[in-house]
């Protein structure tokens, strides 16, 4: 029998307006599962500042000292929702049996939860939160993620559809994470390579209790840039492909060229010319930032820096290590 302690790691960036409503749900939730015997006493919520600019983590000590089932963890900066996601989950890791990740903003459904341990006790070691619909998101934000996912998969970026980071990790499975070593990370493209027994759980995805997207446009597009480029080199690629392809229309031209030499008929295109000119200018500079693009991630990844460094705990004392 699989042990049943739980952890549910909650990400947080300047997230003080949510966090009592946050923090209360949670505890409530955590409260109603222990008495159903679902999970054990042991259970915890970890809420992770990110180097949050507000009271986030004055919150989260006072929302502490009332409530020992809720625990923190300081990173020592903001190193953004990736990171301070695995920061969580490791320090889930070792202490939990099945670690849940989950918004501050309450956009995930909490009763999902229930659903998730369900799963994980009928033997699943990941269960993802996929979302049934996103008629509460703005017509925006729907159309650019879908329009993104479909873009990942092209471009050979395998994901779960419609998931974001709502999902069950037993502890087997964070073993496996952790040994996944990059810096440069994509949680939602790394678990499905971990495998092991997968479920999937529904649910409808809300509006955000209070307070802003810590996800504007420009965080959106360099989120999907790092998915593209650390899940897949199928970019790099596409730019041989390119290459190919230009070379054959050059090959096409020169034969034309000649023929019309030999035939007497020299004109003199400038326009053709010059347009060429810029266009395989485009394509060049084009190809080489996607090579640089791969190049900075290998410098990064190279580097080895750390992924998080802590800088206060919580209620996560050793005692409390299974
Ligand atoms: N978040 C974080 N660090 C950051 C940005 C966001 O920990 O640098 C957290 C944030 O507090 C929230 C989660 O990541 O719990 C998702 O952010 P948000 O709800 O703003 O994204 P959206 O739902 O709009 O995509
Ligand atoms: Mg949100």
């Amino acid at each position: 029998m699989r042990g049943n302690t739980l952890y549910i790691v909650v990400p947080c960036f300047n997230e003080e307006e949510v966090l009592p409503e946050t923090a209360r749900r949670l505890g409530d939730k955590l409260r109603a599962l222990m008495n159903a015997g679902k999970i054990s006493p042991q259970s915890r919520v970890l809420f992770v500042n990110d180097g949050s600019g507000d009271q986030t983590w004055a919150v989260i000590t006072r929302l502490h000292r009332d409530n020992p089932l809720l625990c923190g963890l300081d990173l020592s900066r903001n190193r953004g929702h990736q990171n301070a996601l695995l920061a969580g989950l490791m320090a889930a890791r070792g202490r939990a049996d099945m670690a849940i990740s989950m918004d501050a903003d309450l956009q995930d459904d909490v009763d999902a939860a229930g659903a998730m341990v369900d799963k994980y006790l009928a033997g699943a070691d990941i269960v993802y939160g996929v979302r049934s619909s996103r008629k509460t998101d703005t017509f925006f934000k729907r159309t650019t993620a879908e329009a993104f996912y479909r873009l990942m998969d092209r471009l050979g970026a395998e994901t779960v559809f419609n998931h974001a980071d709502y999902r069950l990790m037993s502890r087997r499975a964070l073993d496996g994470l952790a040994q996944f070593q990059e810096v440069n990370l994509f949680l939602r493209g790394i678990v499905p390579m971990i495998g092991y027994p997968t479920d999937t759980v529904e649910y409808e995805r809300g509006e955000r209790f209070a307070g802003q997207s810590k996800y504007p446009l420009k965080k959106m597009l360099s989120f999907a840039l790092e998915g593209v480029t650390s899940l897949s080199v199928r970019p790099l690629r596409m730019i041989t492909g390119l290459g190919f392809l230009v070379f054959l229309i050059s090959l096409i031209m020169i034969v034309y060229n000649v023929v019309r030499w030999a035939t007497g008929n020299t004109v003199a295109g400038w326009a053709s010319l010059a347009c060429s000119v810029w266009f395989i200018g485009g394509l060049i500079l084009l190809s080489l930032g996607v090579i640089g693009e791969y190049l900075g991630k290998l410098y990064l990844e190279s580097k080895d820096r750390p992924r998080f460094l802590i800088q206060e705990e919580l209620g996560l004392e050793e005692e409390n290590r299974g």
